[in-house]
């Protein structure tokens, strides 16, 4: 059975993060969703909103297990039994960082291999920082985020409706 992990912050997950899923789940058997604890980072939403968040949006998807991780991402990989990084591009601009990231991580372990995948062209410009500046203006996500998700942004933002 062949895994692969899906980590990020999904803080919150975007309709862009979904449409990554979905394409991976048409690669492998078995995808694990790590949401990274990311302390320093200030999250919206906290490490177990964000896991239950996902649970229930993929809850009918198939072979998707959600967990949260901390400390080393290949630490994460060996111990759900996966080689594979499932890493999402947007554009030249997300390029350098992820490469960095994707030899940093091969570095510590040789049998570690990241994959790129695009989402569709409608979800490309999304991201979790946008889809908050957004709703923090009371602006329209309903193409952006699933339905639960803003719900869950609307009792952050009051001026969201
Ligand atoms: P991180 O803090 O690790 O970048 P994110 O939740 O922002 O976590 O993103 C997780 C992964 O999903 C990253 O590889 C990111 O490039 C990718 N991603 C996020 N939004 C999109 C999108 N709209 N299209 C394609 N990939 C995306």
């Amino acid at each position: 059975m062949k895994t692969a992990v899906y980590p990020g912050s999904f803080d919150p997950i975007t309709n862009g993060h979904l449409d990554i899923i979905n394409r991976s789940l048409r690669i492998f058997d078995r995808l694990v969703v790590a949401v990274l604890e990311n302390k320093d980072k200030n999250p919206l939403f906290s490490t177990q909103e964000r896991v239950a968040q996902l649970k229930e949006i993929t809850k009918d998807m198939g072979n998707v297990e959600v967990r949260s991780f901390s400390g080393l991402l290949v630490d994460f990989c060996e111990s759900v039994d996966s080689k594979i990084i499932i890493r999402g591009l947007r554009g030249v601009t997300d390029f350098s960082y992820e490469f960095q990231m994707a030899l940093t991580n091969r570095s510590m372990d040789n049998d570690i291999e990241t994959l790129f995948v695009s989402a569709d062209t409608q979800y490309l410009f999304f991201s979790s920082s946008m889809v908050k500046e957004v709703a923090h203006f009371g602006g329209n996500i309903d193409n952006m985020v699933p339905p639960s998700v803003k719900e869950a942004l609307k009792k952050k933002f009051p001026n969201l409706v």
